[in-house]
């Protein structure tokens, strides 16, 4: 332990793409940060056609930016030009694109596995990061100006005190648990197939969203002339659909998608993820800070959680860093009253974005033909609408609201 009477200032459970981006946030802010996961982060395996992409925002993009991470990512970079909406079997379709946003791109796509290995890289020569793993939490203890976490490695036990800890460890967060902090869950009875294809048309920096009663289809833009598909199904077809040969398959996701890119060429290995909402009742805790899937984790159609949870990251290091501005290395970033200007500077952002992609969900699965032809008349009239379709698209790209210094393009202070 240091003469500070702290083994660091942030102890953050989970280095998942969350926690270990909020690790480099805090290491830039000259936080003493220590992490521990469960995992042991080297092991990343080999690159392969089939490796998960996550759609970034334009507003993500600036904040990887602002922490210095966006050059060692930049090449591998898919940008998204422009987003194509429509239904299955239903005329009305709008189109989102960045010239008429006034920007290079809408979005970016780019491989989980790619993003994980330049964090993790760059936190490697962090003086200020510590990384403890594999590591299991075992227990959290409080004190009036400290939380203490022990945690349990391949060599015997470790304790480490810190003034603020954050909750990084997923969905199913056992800090939340220890909190005391209830979470509400819905079940969409959905699944997620998740695969990379290649098309005879290149996407040219095309995604499309296709929207149908029993799920959305997501395609986005990849690198190498990939596109990376996201396809919701309902859960009783899962089975079928995952062990279905590949020609089969793909006459399927033909069948489904359309010709927009031609046919489809090659298609990759197939992943699953079962579709929840989950939200925790509070952002906030006993010193305590929950981010990421811990916090809220919602459905991929909009491409939206990891977004979020970049300007949670943008805004907690800036509320932490204007508190060191004014009160030197001894503030107490734990404090209550810290925290509590947290969660009213990210309660609008959290719900908004939770109760849109929701809505989404809800909208596009009804059956009854009163509320199709209103859904396909909106899409139409909202391509006729620049206003309305503007506000979405500065949504869309994390641009909305109040926006932390990292997503309006500067540095730390
Ligand atoms: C199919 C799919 C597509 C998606 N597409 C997009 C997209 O396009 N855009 C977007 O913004 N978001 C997208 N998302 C969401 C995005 O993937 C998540 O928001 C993000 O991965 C959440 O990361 P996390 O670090 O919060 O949680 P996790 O990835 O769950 O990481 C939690 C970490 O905590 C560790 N851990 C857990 N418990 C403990 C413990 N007790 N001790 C130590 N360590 C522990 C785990 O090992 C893990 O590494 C998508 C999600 C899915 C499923």
């Amino acid at each position: 332990m240091s003469s500070s009477g702290f083994d660091c200032d942030a102890l953050i459970i989970g280095g998942g793409l969350v926690g270990s981006v909020l690790a480099t946030a805090f290491s830039r802010a000259k936080l003493r940060t220590v992490l521990i996961e469960a995992r042991d982060p080297k092991e990343l395996g080999q690159a392969s056609f089939d490796d998960r992409s996550v759609a970034l925002a334009n507003g993500s993009q600036r904040i990887l930016d602002g922490l210095g991470l966006w050059e060692a990512l930049v090449s591998d970079a898919e940008p998204i030009r422009s987003i194509h909406i429509s239904e299955r079997g239903r005329f009305g379709v709008s189109r989102i694109l960045a010239t008429e946003e006034g920007v290079p791109a809408l979005g970016y796509t780019l491989e989980n596995r790619v993003l994980t290995n330049a964090i993790w890289t760059d936190l490697s020569g962090e003086k200020y990061f510590t990384c403890i793993a594999p590591a299991q939490l075992k227990k959290i203890t409080w004190n009036a100006d400290a939380v203490k976490a022990n945690v349990s490695l391949a060599d015997g036990n470790q304790t480490i005190t810190g003034r603020l800890l954050v909750a990084a460890d997923g969905a199913r967060s056992s800090v939340r648990k220890a909190l005391s902090i209830d979470m509400m869950e819905e079940k969409y009875s959905q699944n997620a197939v998740v695969l990379n294809i290649k098309t005879e048309v290149h996407h040219n920096g095309r995604a499309f969203e296709r929207f149908a009663t029993d799920g959305p289809l997501a395609l986005l833009p990849l690198s190498r002339s990939r596109t990376a598909v996201v396809w919701t199904r309902p859960e009783e077809e899962l089975g079928r659909l995952m062990s279905l040969d590949e020609i089969a398959f793909r006459d399927e996701l033909q069948d489904a998608f359309g010709h927009r890119l031609g046919k489809l060429t090659r298609i990759g290995a197939r992943s699953s993820y079962p579709l929840a909402r989950v939200r925790s009742k509070q952002r906030v805790g006993d010193r305590a800070v929950l981010v990421g899937n811990a916090a809220v984790s919602l459905h991929p159609v909009a491409g939206q959680a990891f977004n979020v949870a970049l300007r949670d990251v943008a805004v907690l290091t800036e509320i932490i860093n204007e508190e060191r501005a004014s009160q030197g290395l001894q503030a107490d970033i734990g404090g209550s009253e810290l925290l509590a200007r947290y969660d009213e500077l990210r309660r609008n952002d959290q719900r908004r974005v939770a109760a849109f992609t929701h809505a989404l969900i809800r909208l596009f699965s009804y059956r009854g033909s009163p509320v199709a032809i209103t859904r396909a008349l909106g899409l139409m009239a909202f391509d006729l609408m620049p206003g309305a379709k503007a506000q979405l698209a500065r949504h869309t790209m994390g641009l909305a609201g109040r926006l932390p210094r990292l997503a309006r393009g500067l540095r730390l202070a």
